[in-house]
């Protein structure tokens, strides 16, 4: 048992040395400036999408050409045959 009770005394004798060594270490560096910020990865890159959408095409807005239907008043595209609302043939 003593032996062991001898181990374990030396590991805490060791970690405590080591704690203290960074302690002090720390208020050196504070000291001197030379605190080295904690290891900061750099930013990984958003990952990427396998597939990467095109941005979205815009079409080049048609005006279209409307003639008031002379039947309902209601605005129909000179390209339709006839009145949506009413039915009568565009003029
Ligand atoms: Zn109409």
């Amino acid at each position: 048992m003593g032996f062991l009770l001898k181990i374990l005394l030396f590991g805490v004798a060791v970690y405590g040395a080591y704690r203290t060594y960074r302690h002090w270490k720390g208020l050196f560096d504070r000291f001197t400036g030379n605190a080295n910020p904690p290891q900061r990865r750099p930013a990984a890159p958003p990952p990427q999408t396998a597939q990467q959408a095109p941005p979205p095409t815009r079409k080049p807005a048609v005006i279209e050409d409307t003639v008031q239907c002379a039947g309902c008043g209601a605005y129909i595209s000179t390209s339709a045959e006839k009145c949506g609302q009413c039915g009568r043939p565009r003029p």
